[in-house]
């Protein structure tokens, strides 16, 4: 596993070309209901490895699509944001998955800005005054540079998430980050996914049995009481649900 740490600014939004906007559309209205190894198929046919899966080793979902990828094309890079504030436990994922899927290429993304330099620059604890600040230092610009010169990229976004994901389509064009986006789990709920976990003995997150339902970094994620919000945990106390890497430009 390796680490890039270069940076690399640009934040407009970038438009589609008319020709892929038209398969976009039409692989998205196709492959509406169909089950996530389908749209995984139709998108490693059309991108090969140009297609990366973005993987938290943090939630369910992205261990589900691991697993579905290193069956369906194992020489497609795997990447996670190392903010610095992972879970040990998290760490202890990404670190174990070589003995799971040998082979696998599992790449680190991560700023060069020390938390060290993020306090001296922006005052201690930038995730409590700004968290939108935070995240965009420590998530968005180093996914921005884990696909750049990527024609698609994975999420494990699912429609029974929240409110603001119900709409989430199989296919679509990520504008912020200038690629297709594929959401391969949108028809899939949490049961399902668990059931996957459990029927192909996928690894996971050992914080999911500890009342963590959803994953990020120490510093914004709580653990949440028996059918709370699975995701209401996250930035619990503050105006923010969505870290910005799944939000518009
Ligand atoms: S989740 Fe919290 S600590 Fe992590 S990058 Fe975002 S604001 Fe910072």
């Amino acid at each position: 596993m390796t680490t890039h740490r270069a940076w690399a600014r640009s934040r407009e939004s970038v438009p589609v070309d008319h020709t892929e906007a038209e398969v976009i559309a039409q692989a998205a209205a196709a492959l509406d209901g169909a089950e996530p190894e389908a749209i995984l198929a139709w998108a490693f046919a059309r991108y090969g490895d140009g297609v990366t899966l973005a993987c938290s080793f943090g939630g369910v979902s992205g261990m589900v699509l691991m697993d579905m990828v290193q069956r369906l094309q194992p020489s497609a890079e795997v990447f996670y944001l190392d903010t610095d504030y992972l879970f040990p436990e998290t760490y202890a994922m990404v670190e174990a998955a070589p003995q799971r899927w040998p082979g696998a290429r599992v790449v680190g993304y991560k700023t060069d800005v020390t938390p060290e330099q993020q306090a001296a620059q922006h005052g201690a604890a930038l995730w409590e005054r700004d968290p939108d600040l935070c995240c965009e230092i420590r998530k968005i610009e180093p996914n921005r540079r884990a696909l750049a010169g990527k024609q698609a990229w994975i999420s494990g976004l699912r429609r029974d998430q929240s409110a603001e994901r119900a709409d989430t389509p199989a296919v679509q064009w990520d504008a912020k980050f200038g690629l297709v986006k594929l959401n391969p789990l949108i028809n899939w709920d949490e049961k399902r996914v668990w059931a996957y976990i459990f029927a192909n003995n996928v690894p996971y997150n050992p914080l999911h049995d500890q009342g963590y339902p959803s994953i990020g970094c120490t510093n914004c994620t709580k653990a949440v009481a028996p059918g709370d919000d699975p995701r209401s945990g996250r930035w619990s106390g503050q105006d923010k649900t969505e870290c910005g890497l799944h939000t518009e430009p």
